[in-house]
């Protein structure tokens, strides 16, 4: 059986865009797949966090994958900063990076962009992130298309390592969503929809209430040409609502246009926040139950026992083909 890896951060409250480009495929991936996924609270801190706020997104995390409709007895959910090894290998992956390749991460560009303080965690995130998946011997990643360069990154480490040392390391594939690998803010459609964003209108959180969320619709940018057609170059606000809507509405783009010729985007607004918040619905009940549950730290806590028998042993692997600490 092939084995999955891939992580969230408890960086904010998930959007549907972390939803649609992650979470949903998760769920989809665990029968078939030996899968692990991660509460990645080490990648978080990369930048600012207020420690109280980061402890409540990592429960609320925690919660939401489960309420998704992930099952603990198929795949391993555990928080990154409860399995050591990860920095511990993190460490050695980041001895063989170059500055210049993690320079070049447009991530590291676009989070440092005008920032006065630029942490060295951020410039290293991408080796931590090559831990992650190379620890499990993660044959696919399963990521939205902004995390592309990283996995790229991750391919080439595990490479290099897997050449100079020893051959210990599987080379991860990217598994791309088929629709929805970048789901775009919604008030600047062409910058993708981040959890982090300061512009709270910018995102729908998976937590929302309907109100909110109609709101967050109604003042969705759009176009001036009134027409619900699908041109990502031209309409970038209207195809990313039609993306949203055939993701949680189940429909196709070509149905959406039918559906909506001659009618304007107020119609189209209002049934789009009907079928979210209807999707949603469920979801948000679920959540509710198991955030102050004992369900949900015994989860984790087996979680990270499962995903520590694995990556410990490969982290013995790593150390002993870099000649570390003493032959045993
Ligand atoms: P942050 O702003 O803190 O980086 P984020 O919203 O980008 O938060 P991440 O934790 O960095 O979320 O990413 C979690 C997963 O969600 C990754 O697989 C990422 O590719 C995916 N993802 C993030 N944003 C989007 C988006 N707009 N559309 C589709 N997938 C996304
Ligand atoms: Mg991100």
């Amino acid at each position: 059986m092939k084995t999955i890896f891939s992580g969230i951060q408890p960086s904010g409250m998930i959007t549907i865009g972390n939803y649609i480009g992650a979470l949903k495929q998760f769920v989809a991936l665990q029968n078939e797949y030996n899968c692990y996924f991660c509460i990645v609270d080490q990648h978080a801190i990369t930048v600012p966090q207020d420690p109280k706020t980061l402890q409540k997104n990592i429960r609320s995390l925690a919660a939401l994958y489960l309420a998704v409709g992930l099952d603990p007895n198929k795949a391993t959910l555990f928080i990154q900063s409860e399995v050591p090894a990860h920095a511990q290998a993190a460490w050695m992956l980041q001895c063989i990076s170059y500055i210049g390749e993690l320079e070049r991460m447009t991530q590291f560009k676009d989070k440092s962009a005008g920032k006065e303080a630029v942490s060295a965690g951020l410039l290293t995130y991408p080796p931590l992130m090559a831990a992650d998946i190379l620890l499990y011997s993660a044959d696919l990643v399963p990521v939205g298309d902004d995390q592309k360069q990283h996995i790229e990154l991750t391919r080439d480490l595990a490479e290099r390592f897997n050449k100079k040392y020893n051959d210990i390391f599987t080379i991860p594939d990217i598994h791309l969503p088929k629709v929805g690998a970048r789901i775009m803010s919604l008030q600047e459609p062409t910058k993708k929809m981040s959890k982090s964003d300061p512009n709270q209108k910018g995102f729908i959180s998976m937590l929302d209430e309907p109100k909110q969320i109609e709101k967050k619709i109604k003042s969705a940018v759009t176009d001036s040409d009134g027409v619900v057609k699908f041109d990502k170059e031209n309409k970038p606000g209207v195809s990313n609502l039609m993306s949203i809507y055939s993701i949680f509405g189940n429909i196709s783009i070509e149905d959406l246009e039918k559906k909506y010729e001659g009618k304007g985007y107020g119609v189209f607004k209002t049934d789009l926040a009907e079928v979210i918040i209807n999707a949603l619905q469920p979801i948000q009940d679920r959540y509710k139950e198991l955030i102050d549950s004992d369900e949900l730290d015994n989860i984790l806590d087996e979680g990270a026992e499962k995903a520590a028998l694995v990556a410990n042993k490969m982290l013995r692997k790593m150390e002993k083909a870099m000649g570390l600490g003493r032959k045993r």
